[in-house]
């Protein structure tokens, strides 16, 4: 898309409101709303904004930032149009005053890693499967826990009560450009994925902040409220963000695809399932990022809990989905939607490169139910766990100098100081589960 191009939609459609956005270093979607007089100046790229009021940038004194358009992600907002006006937005990167790319900005530190990925003969493709609850509100309008529909995985209609919020999401992402792939009901009451078509990695972040802000915007109008959070509810399936990921060769080909290898997966695929596995421990911080992310990592909810791969297993941190030639690929199964996609990417990409770069050898696969092995067997087949809160992903995260290097300097110590912080407001808060178990009893 060109700059011509865009002035001329926003002419013939009426766009009268038009918003930057970017993402901070957690992931959170922020915008800066223009009116109609500015849209010049805006894609040209010297709409300034104050770093210092966003969450992991910069000190006060470093404060000015500029707002970089990509052209290529000029959008209408279809939930937006009233009267026949429209509004738009463009996602932005983070500049400096003198012109070079902000490191703090996660969109430009993804950019950089991929630029390094390509300078190897790789590209890298993502598809990202996020599931999300739809839950009611109370008469206040705030979210409950609440769900009135009891169906499950893969259920149909009458039974499914999301199913018109789940429509108007499809045909509101449809009209944004999205290939819609697959929607279904998930395991849990109330739970909902839909499958939007796979794309580069900055275009599938790009792909991935844009849905979930138009699930909650729609969910919104129907009066129930999305919530990507990982796990909602005790004892019930938790919410994932599987990311199918695969390299390319520079001439467009499958990296991963080998129709004479062990089960027609390359050599490349190999270590870059190694390179995964090596670094899995590290990159939890960022792939599950919340203290409630690892309630979400255990036993007996399709979530995984060990470091292992398969071909099949559900139970593995990489499966190796059935399809081959062009849509070979890797699903790492811990990421949750609530992470910063641009991130998560970018510390999957250099974890996977990193098994590439020193020839890792991959372990074996388990195909066995993991849940079912004893403590004696996975040590005997050298299955490790995922970090089991975020404190502990946080240390394996501090020691890893692959992480570090996919963050780089700056979001590598702004992140930990935030999720430290996050970690010990949890660690000193009362919980309901406390007072349900001490209180009465001591
Ligand atoms: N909800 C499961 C998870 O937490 C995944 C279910 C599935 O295989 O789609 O990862
Ligand atoms: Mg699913
Ligand atoms: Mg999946």
């Amino acid at each position: 898309m060109t700059r011509d191009e865009i002035m001329k939609i926003i002419k013939e459609k009426n766009v009268n409101f038009f918003r930057l956005q970017f993402v901070d270093i957690f992931g959170a979607m922020k915008n800066i709303a223009m009116p109609l007089s500015q849209i010049e100046k805006a894609l040209d790229g010297k709409i300034m904004f104050d770093g210092s009021s966003i969450e992991g940038f910069v000190r006060i004194n470093e404060s000015d930032m500029y707002l970089k358009p990509d052209y290529d992600t000029f959008v209408l907002l279809p939930w937006r149009e009233k009267d026949g006006s429209n509004a738009a937005r463009v996602i932005c990167d983070v500049y400096k005053p003198d012109g070079t790319p902000f490191i703090g900005c996660p969109r430009n530190n993804l950019k950089r890693v991929l630029a390094e990925a390509k300078a190897m003969g790789y590209t890298m493709n993502v598809g990202t499967e996020c599931e999300f609850f739809l839950f009611r509100r109370d008469e206040e309008g705030l979210a409950t826990t609440i769900t009135d529909d009891v169906t499950g995985y893969f259920d149909v209609e009458p039974d499914d009560a999301g199913i018109d919020c789940r429509r108007k999401i499809i045909q509101t992402l449809e009209a944004m450009g999205f290939e819609i792939e697959a929607s279904h009901h998930e395991v849990a009451e109330g739970q909902h994925e839909i499958n939007f078509k796979y794309a580069d990695a900055l275009t599938a972040a790009d792909n991935t902040v844009t849905f979930k802000w138009v699930v909650r915007s729609i969910a919104a109008e129907f009066g129930l409220h999305a919530t990507f959070m990982p796990k909602p509810v005790f004892g019930i399936n938790g919410s994932g963000m599987h990311t199918n990921q695969s390299l390319f060769n520079l001439d467009g080909t499958n990296a991963f695809f080998d129709e004479k290898g062990p089960l027609q997966l390359s050599e490349v695929a190999y270590k870059y399932i190694a390179g995964i596995m090596k670094n899995a421990k590290g990159f939890c911080a960022v792939t599950n990022p919340l203290v409630n992310s690892y309630k979400r990592l255990v036993a007996g909810y399709e979530a995984p809990v060990y470091v292992a791969w398969s071909a099949s297993n559900r139970s593995a941190l990489v499966r190796i989905p059935a399809s081959r030639g062009m849509g070979t690929r890797t699903e790492v199964r811990c990421p949750d939607p609530t992470c910063n996609p641009y991130l998560a990417f970018a510390m999957m990409l250099n974890s996977g490169l990193d098994g590439i770069k020193n020839n890792l050898p991959v372990p074996d696969a388990v195909n066995a139910d993991i849940f079912e092995m004893t403590a004696g067997e996975k040590k005997e087949a050298g299955i490790a766990s995922l970090p089991a809160n975020l404190y502990e992903a946080i240390q394996e995260l501090k020691a890893n100098p692959i992480a570090k290097d996919a963050l780089g300097p700056h979001i590598f110590e702004k992140y930990i100081e935030g999720k430290e912080k996050e970690w010990d407001a949890f660690r000193t808060a009362v919980t309901d589960w406390e007072l349900d178990n001490y209180l009465s009893r001591y």
